[in-house]
């Protein structure tokens, strides 16, 4: 069968068109944003069975509770983060590695937090399936940042706090971006924080619902 499709190129084929009716259309403008989403293979990020799903216009559960987050999403806070090749990044929330994937194909350097011990394996797993190696997985509080990597040009955080932990905006360097959804624990504002002159502006990017972060400068355990 010569014109058969192998699984491949459908999924090839899944992933671009995600890149242009999901997030081309809805107005992100950025080729490097678009062709890293283009290049790196979501399905490789989702739990087995879920593969069909995983270039859904939708966020997908990846166990403990924890999503990976819908494709628009994580294009429109990478799109923000406005990096560079040079760009050193700290992301707070690994989860399944996916938005790690994404960042490493556009900076220089990727450390990426994650709090429970069965996600951040599943995460360098899945980074090594895609063949990607310059993400540092750490296991930790992200709340507190990653002092040793400090000062970073980009923080994303990629699970909801109730304001933005001062940890993060102090290891934050000066002209670096900070994405994070802030709010209450359903659904929240996402804010874009720019540090300029050692001043902090905010701007609001809309609505999202993100699970819950838990830790010293996030939510408690107990609150939820
Ligand atoms: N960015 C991920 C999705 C993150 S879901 C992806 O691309 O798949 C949010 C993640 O944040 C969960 O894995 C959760 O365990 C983690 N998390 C919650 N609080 C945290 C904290 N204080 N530090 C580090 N990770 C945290």
């Amino acid at each position: 069968m010569a014109d058969a499709m192998t699984e491949t190129d459908r999924f090839t084929k899944e992933r671009e068109g995600m890149v242009e009716f999901q997030i081309r259309s809805r107005g992100i403008r950025d080729e490097r944003v678009l062709a890293a989403m283009r290049k790196i293979p979501r399905h490789l990020f989702v739990p087995k069975g879920l593969e069909r799903a995983a270039y859904e216009d939708r966020p997908l559960p990846i166990g403990e509770g924890q999503t990976i987050s819908q494709p628009y999403i994580v294009a429109v806070m990478t799109e923000n983060l406005e990096l560079q090749p040079e760009s050193r990044v700290l992301e707070i929330g690994a989860g399944s590695g996916y938005q790690a994937a994404i960042l490493a194909e556009l900076a220089g350097s990727v450390v990426s937090i994650e709090r429970l011990d069965s996600l951040a394996g599943r995460a360098r797993g899945n980074l090594a399936r895609a063949g990607i190696t310059s993400v540092r997985i750490v296991i930790g509080d992200g709340t507190e940042g990653y002092p040793p990597g400090a000062p970073y040009d980009a923080i994303i955080i990629t699970a909801a706090s109730p304001s933005i932990p001062q940890p993060l905006i102090d290891q934050l360097a000066e002209g670096g971006r900070l994405i994070a959804p802030i709010g209450p624990k359903d659904c929240q504002d996402l804010v874009k924080l720019v540090k300029r002159d050692g001043r902090v502006e905010t701007t609001s990017l809309g609505g999202v619902c993100f699970v819950p972060l838990i830790g010293e400068f996030g939510w408690s355990g107990e609150d939820l």
